[in-house]
């Protein structure tokens, strides 16, 4: 157990919290249209193979190889059509060819496809020319897919891609693991939940509304408890209801040394703290650690903050949990439109607007104003800058590090 005036670095943490992960191993058998985010808990092999048959890529007419010309036009009879999902059943002899569409099943004896732009038709006769080659505008049976192959590995978080090519292999359900229950609830005395009139000294609860929308993108199950005040006696009752009903325990606020700050003694009180500081910023108090057998994060009470140390320690956390290998972070490196101040000694995210300049290159500029409560700069951000540890101010035109937010799947 790492003490809790340890300041780790953020790499540190993270390979901290991954070490101490217990993933859910129960699963579940789902339909494929339910299954979009959730991680296969085995291997899926393919029992046909896809496409199932070779079949044509364009309109146009399916011919012999054989008859094609090496020079000057050759005459083939039309004997025939072979649509999609009603093939031409008779076999093409020499001489022959038949009119084709895309998606149908080459007729026997033909193996390769004239688009129909390069052919002239008359009287069932059709002409070709010489510049075509052997096979072309075939797709072969199991291009896509080879029967028996493994199409989909144990821990990939399924896409809409992949719901697609379980379906082109024809299968209706997966293996997946069951969803994470996440409880989670906010601290302070000041907070106030929307829907009613704020009093003086009050502010709305936030970050109980941005978990919620950050915890349905991952497809978890969540309890939301609310907002617990200041006192051990609340704290320490909320810890062990949400310990009873959940795999994770995510708090918002009372991390730091503030004397109404009970989150991290009442965890070293009826748990266990892994760590609460992490070399950082925004987001330097963070708890990691264990109520009886739910496992606990503790985040910073600012709402940027909440919202960094979310996507950049819980999530992956999460993911983990989930059964998902593979959890690297897709950042790039890109010029700096802005100038950032920046002093050394904590990793920094700040949030940043990727774009394209004139040249069309991708490049990013700060969202402005830095401060941890400032939680327009997430809403204007569409990526994190980040900024090693050591690094000082950027200069206009300097290269940096970015996380984009979205992927496109
Ligand atoms: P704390 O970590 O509890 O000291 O909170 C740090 C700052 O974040 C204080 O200004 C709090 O008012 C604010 N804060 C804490 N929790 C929330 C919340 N759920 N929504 C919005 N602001 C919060
Ligand atoms: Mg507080």
């Amino acid at each position: 157990m790492t003490t809790s005036n340890t300041v780790l670095s953020v790499e540190e943490a993270l390979a901290h919290i991954s070490q101490n992960l217990q993933p859910v191993c129960n699963e579940e058998h789902i339909a494929i249209r339910s299954a979009l985010g959730k991680i296969l808990s085995q291997d899926v092999h393919s029992n046909i193979n896809v496409p199932p048959y070779d079949n044509s890529a364009m309109d146009g007419y399916a011919v012999r190889a054989a008859d094609l010309p090496s020079q000057g036009k050759v005459q083939l009879t039309l004997i025939g059509t072979s649509f999609a999902g009603k093939p031409y059943t008779e076999s093409v002899q020499a001489g022959q060819c038949v009119r084709i569409f895309t998606g149908a099943v080459i007729a026997k004896g033909t193996d390769t496809v004239i688009m129909q732009e390069h052919v002239e038709c008359a009287d069932n006769m059709i002409s070709i020319g010489s510049e075509h080659k052997n096979g072309q505008h075939v797709r072969p049976i199991g291009e896509d897919i080879k029967i028996g192959q493994v199409v989909l590995k144990k821990g990939k978080q399924l896409t809409p891609a992949d719901i697609g090519l379980l379906s082109s292999m024809g299968i209706p359900e997966v293996t997946v693991f069951r969803r994470l229950r996440v409880a989670f609830f906010s601290t302070g005395d000041e907070l106030c939940p929307v829907g009613t009139v704020l009093q003086t000294g009050q502010i709305y609860d936030s970050n109980r509304y941005t978990l919620h929308g950050m915890l349905t993108r991952l497809g978890v199950d969540m309890i939301d408890m609310g907002v617990v005040h200041d006192t051990p006696e609340a704290t320490e009752q909320a810890f062990l209801s949400a310990a009873q009903c959940s795999d994770v325990i995510i708090t918002s606020g009372g991390v730091s040394v503030g004397d109404a700050d009970y989150v991290t003694d009442t965890l070293q009180r009826i748990g266990k703290v892994n760590f609460w500081k992490v070399a950082m910023k925004p987001g330097k108090p963070l708890t990691f650690g264990t109520v009886q057998k739910a496992t606990f994060f503790g985040l910073p009470g600012n709402p940027v903050s909440a919202m960094v140390t979310f996507y950049q320690f819980v999530r992956p956390a999460l993911l983990q949990m989930m059964g998902q290998e593979n959890i690297t972070p897709f950042r790039i490196t890109v010029p700096c439109l802005s100038r950032l101040k920046k002093r050394p000694g904590r990793l920094e995210f700040q949030r940043g607007i990727l774009e394209k300049n004139e040249h069309g290159e991708l490049v990013v500029r700060s969202t402005g104003k830095q401060g941890s409560g400032i939680l327009m700069s997430m809403s204007q951000a569409n990526c994190f800058i980040i900024l090693p540890k050591a690094c000082e101010h950027v200069e206009v035109g300097n290269h940096v590090l970015v996380e984009p937010f979205a992927g496109l799947i």
